[in-house]
């Protein structure tokens, strides 16, 4: 007769762990979602009416279930037990997401489930299985091989940014890793954030050898190329002795703090050193009475929550553990839900800047509708990304604001080009060149 005791349903049978170089670890939370949508909707005591309601720009864009984080999972659960093979449209389904961790935090309402992690490893998976990634992104890999920067740009030219009157320390406590969109493509904002820091008194040093971050290499599921590039550019930093490394894009932010301990299973207090973004140093400076917002900002103006900086930064600590009944865990995990971090001090800048009129999104914080660029979309889905940009444009209208601001390259260029292409007469501007505006003032 078989054992009537309910200790053997409460006994932890399977180990897992955090891994996403293994899809399997994942099947439970792929298997587990209820379809509830929760990912997909933001919750209804946010939502002020129903033009703004949705989380996902990938369900938004598409409108079809398979691609929501719901749609996603069910084929990963069916791929992660050999039940579904890959195919054109799969790969679509799984690219075409800017992995913006919306469905996450949205889900970690309802049942705690894993979802950023499992689209993580699935875009490994591809890679794995020889399907992934696709080709525009293999190209962004090619030119970080060649030329350490994501847009094959010449090396030598990587600091050509700096501007006059500035000359980095050789050595210092603060390093400023500028990225490589602020040193090719938007030069304003690492320009910006070198003027803050000379301002506060800051002495600041660069990478003897600045390298890409990864982050389009590690969000397309190239693991092995992301984890070198951690190594290589986490003991450089060290070798430098710094105590923080300071980054003015969230997406750079969000690799550093949080995917470089992911794919080296170490915690983010582990590297060594601290990892600030500039509006994290400009709030304490701020604070402190070091640095004064003096020069007005006459307009209504709204801030957009950057993914890398938002919801996806909580800090990470590997986790092994079994896992019992009900999908109950020992040893207790902590669940990243995206509610650790970066969302009052941006706006506390902003509204100590004289005459901005700061007024909010309905979707904001970690509700926030991505812009669309990040995680390998603008790449391979130019139209996927601009759509995103022009229905979170639409929202900037709505509330009447005249400039949108971000604290990310990528926002920055996304929103613009969208802006200039006729979504809306907003005035785009990085939340480093609000700064340094009003510091001169
Ligand atoms: S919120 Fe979670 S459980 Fe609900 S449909 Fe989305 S992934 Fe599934
Ligand atoms: S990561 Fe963002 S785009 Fe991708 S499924 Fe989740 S909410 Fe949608």
């Amino acid at each position: 007769m078989a054992d009537p005791s309910p200790v053997r349903y409460y006994k932890p049978a399977a180990e897992f762990k955090l891994d996403i170089t293994d899809v399997k670890n994942f099947v439970y939370d792929m298997s587990r979602c209820i379809k509830c949508k929760g990912c997909t909707w933001v919750d209804h005591t946010y939502m002020p009416g129903p033009k703004f309601m949705t989380r996902c720009p990938s369900a938004a864009k598409y409108e079809f279930d398979a691609y929501g984080a719901y749609g996603k999972m069910r084929i990963g659960h069916a791929m992660a037990e050999g039940r579904l093979g890959w195919n054109e449209t799969a790969l679509e389904v799984l690219y075409a997401c800017t992995l913006c961790g919306a469905c996450d935090v949205g889900c970690k309402r309802n049942l705690d489930l894993e979802v950023g992690l499992s689209l993580e490893a699935l875009r490994v998976k591809a890679v794995q299985d020889g399907v992934g990634p696709l080709p525009a992104h293999k190209r962004i890999a090619e030119s970080i091989a060649q030329k350490h920067n994501l847009y094959g740009a010449p090396s030598e030219k990587r600091t050509e940014w700096l501007p006059q009157g500035i000359t980095p320390a050789q050595k210092a406590e603060v390093l400023y890793f500028a990225g490589c969109t602020a040193s090719y493509v938007n030069r304003e904002i690492a320009q910006s954030t070198a003027k803050i820091l000379q301002a506060a008194g800051t002495a600041f040093m660069l990478m003897p050898d600045e390298w890409c971050c990864g982050n389009t290499v590690f969000s397309v599921g190239l693991f092995d190329e992301a984890k070198a590039l951690a190594q290589r550019n986490i003991d450089q930093v060290r070798q430098t002795g710094v105590k923080t490394l300071l980054t003015s894009c969230a997406e750079c932010y969000r690799m550093w703090k949080v995917d470089y301990p992911k794919v080296l299973n170490i915690s983010t207090a582990d590297l060594g050193f601290q990892v600030i973004h500039l509006v994290e140093y400009v709030d304490e400076k701020m604070k402190s009475g070091v640095l004064k917002m003096k020069k007005p900002l006459e307009t209504r103006l709204t801030y957009h929550d950057s993914c890398g900086l938002a919801r996806l930064s909580d800090p990470w600590t590997p986790y092994e553990g079994k896992r019992g009944w009900m999908g109950c865990v020992e040893p207790r995990l902590t669940r990243r839900r995206g509610n650790q971090e970066i969302y009052a001090k941006p706006r506390d800048i902003l509204k100590a800047i004289p005459g901005v009129n700061l007024v909010e999104m309905p979707r904001t914080r970690e509700n926030a509708f991505c812009c669309g660029a990040g995680r390998g979309v603008r790449e391979a889905f130019p139209d996927f990304a601009e759509w995103a940009a022009s229905h979170r444009l639409d929202e900037v209208k709505e509330i009447g604001a005249e400039t949108l601001v971000s604290s990310c390259p990528w926002c920055k260029n996304n929103f613009a080009q969208a802006a200039k292409a006729g979504a809306a007469d907003v005035q785009v501007l990085d939340i480093s060149e609000v700064i340094c505006a009003s510091i001169e003032g």
